[in-house]
């Protein structure tokens, strides 16, 4: 392999992540966290920024969701080819979990970017021949099964990543671990920096931890506690079979329980959380970390739908590269603004028709929402008080909802069954659609396909959130909670609307719920359905500054630059 030589000889940053979402037809992703790891490595090769990244398999992929007639939740299984996307390397390595060698391989896809800069993404595997039945469904299923089923994928992840690395030629500088899933890569680095005079875990100074720091940058994503992996100490020792005493992984990882967060913080020069608030509520949950913040973005031709390409082409050429030049979508004259947008509209209409029968109105405002349907992200808030909402809406406003619950999330489950369920109770007034699946290819007609996209999460629990940026770069204004990135892109009426009080000293206040939606109502009511009804240049206006003062900033370009210079060669 000639070519592979090219990039293991100036390759130097390595990206692991538990999912990694490219593309709908590849389902190694569940959400945002995928999509983010996806939209990262996209622009990492159009920068020609020397990464390689690594996440695994999951030949089973996520889940397909479908909706029984009661509107309740319902899994099946998806299946896809990796020979169809990838090719599968001949190295191999070894990983021991519990009492077992694990056989690991990897499958290498191609990201080439237009640019000439490509990132090879390596997709682990054990689904091979002599390992243990069990052992080769480790790479199955994307957050399937139980505690001892994800830290085995974590080994794999982590252990079995640093050694494929090593294995195929790569000499790697810095890794990054986006989220605390591969920390265990730092156990890794930790043997090979091992001190030649001594050959026991047992003692802290044994261990050239400063070397292993030095490598290692860390992004954490999620301020709600039951994101951040934790593993019962028996457990650990259990799997993992390397020789690392349990004291000494104590003092790295906590006390009581295996907390992959702190092993990933105590281990890593560089922590960032993914928006500024995020940053700050981060340091709040981990005293004594110095944590910084570079607030995510999205891949602006990966989610720029093809009207918008075209505008954007014509008016401002090299923009998917330098998304920065949008700041100047004020030279595109409202009209053909407002034609690409009706385009979109249009072909998400038709989508919708296709899928559910359902001819939505192209002249009514239309609300979006989609999203993984966690509580905290409060999907059917604005249902709440359904009489108010029909006395603003009925004939003026329809929506479009989409987000999977996790299979074991019945709240989740149940948040997206009330949502079904008002199809019935405004029928004739207000209509809804809920669209299955929610993918990357149903995000990429949805979120430019409305006309005001909706976000109303608890705050602060919105590390960051994404969708917001897709739809600001398609022209969609956001009308969102202030958290996450919102707080740093909201300017009120001009780049879009807020819900709820700004963001004070607040910690947690899942007890702002009638404030927030007191002011969701009043805004719709007062502001937003009259802008778009009665003064369409206004609207416009917003449209282009969610363009030029959103898009060009909140952006997966203009992210990657900032980790470059800020983590990884500083
Ligand atoms: C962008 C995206 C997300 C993330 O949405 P948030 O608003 O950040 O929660 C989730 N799922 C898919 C398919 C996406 O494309």
């Amino acid at each position: 392999m000639s070519s592979w030589k090219s990039y293991t000889q100036d390759t130097r940053i390595a990206y692991f992540s538990m999912e990694i979402g490219l593309r709908a037809e590849i389902p190694t992703y569940s959400g945002g966290l995928g999509v983010l790891a996806g939209d990262t490595i996209k622009s990492a090769a159009d920068l020609k920024v020397p990464m390689v990244a690594t996440t695994l398999l999951y030949r089973k992929g996520y889940f397909e969701q479908h909706f029984n007639a009661d509107g309740w939740q319902q899994e099946s299984e998806t299946s896809w080819k990796p020979e169809n996307y990838m090719e599968l390397l001949p190295t191999k390595t070894l990983v021991t979990i519990g009492q077992r060698d694990v056989k690991l391989q990897a499958w290498l896809y191609r990201l080439k970017s237009p640019t000439g800069g490509t990132v090879p993404i390596l997709f682990l595997d054990t689904d091979i021949p002599g390992n243990d039945e069990e052992d080769r469904r480790i790479t199955h299923h994307l957050y399937g099964g139980d505690l001892a089923y994800r830290l085995k994928q974590e080994v794999i992840l982590g252990i079995g990543g640093a050694r494929i690395l090593k294995a195929l030629g790569f000499e790697i500088r810095r890794y990054h671990m986006n989220e605390g899933h591969a920390a265990l890569l730092t156990l890794e680095l930790l043997k090979n920096s091992r001190l030649p005079v001594e050959d026991t875990w047992d003692e802290r100074g044994s261990w050239n931890t400063r070397q292993v720091t030095d490598q290692c940058v860390f992004t954490t994503h999620t301020p709600v506690p039951a994101g951040h992996d934790r593993f019962p100490y028996p457990l650990v020792a259990e799997t993992l079979r390397e020789e690392i005493s349990i004291d000494f992984l104590k003092g790295l990882a906590g006390k009581d329980e295996f907390n992959m967060t702190m092993l990933a913080m105590n281990l890593s020069r560089y922590i960032n959380g993914v928006a500024k608030r995020h940053g700050e509520v981060s340091k709040n949950m981990f005293p004594g970390f110095e944590i910084h913040a570079i607030t995510n973005g999205i891949h602006p031709f990966t989610w720029c739908s093809p009207y918008f390409v075209e505008l954007f082409d014509r008016f401002l050429p090299g923009w998917a590269n330098e998304p920065e030049l949008l700041v100047r979508v004020d030279n595109i004259p409202d009209d053909d603004i407002w034609e690409a947008h009706t385009g979109a509209k249009a072909l998400f209409f038709q989508y919708i028709k296709e899928k559910t029968g359902k001819t939505l109105d192209p002249e009514l405002l239309t609300i979006g929402f989609a999203r993984r349907a966690a509580t905290y992200k409060r999907g059917d808030l604005i249902f709440n008080n359904l009489s108010r909402l029909l006395d603003i809406g009925a004939g003026k406003l329809q929506f479009v909802f989409g987000g999977k619950a996790h299979p074991h999330d019945n709240e989740g489950k149940q948040v997206i069954q009330r949502i079904i369920h008002q199809v019935e109770k405004m029928k004739g007034k207000i209509d809804l659609v809920y669209l299955e699946n929610y993918n990357m290819d149903v995000a990429s007609r949805f979120i430019p396909g409305v006309d005001l996209w909706l976000n109303n999460p608890v705050r602060p629990l919105e590390a960051s959130g994404t969708s917001g940026m897709k739809a600001a770069l398609n022209g969609v204004p956001n009308f969102s909670v202030l958290d996450g990135w919102w707080i740093e892109g909201h300017i009120e009426g001009v780049t879009g609307w807020s819900i709820g009080p700004p963001p004070a000293q607040i910690e947690q206040e899942a007890g702002r719920t009638d404030e927030d939606l007191d002011d969701m109502y009043q805004k719709l009511s007062e502001v937003i359905i009259p802008l778009y009804y009665t003064d369409r240049s206004s609207w416009i206006k917003v449209m282009k500054n969610a363009i030029g003062k959103n898009a060009y900033y909140f952006n997966t370009h203009v992210m990657m630059r900032r980790y470059v210079t800020e983590a990884y060669i500083r």
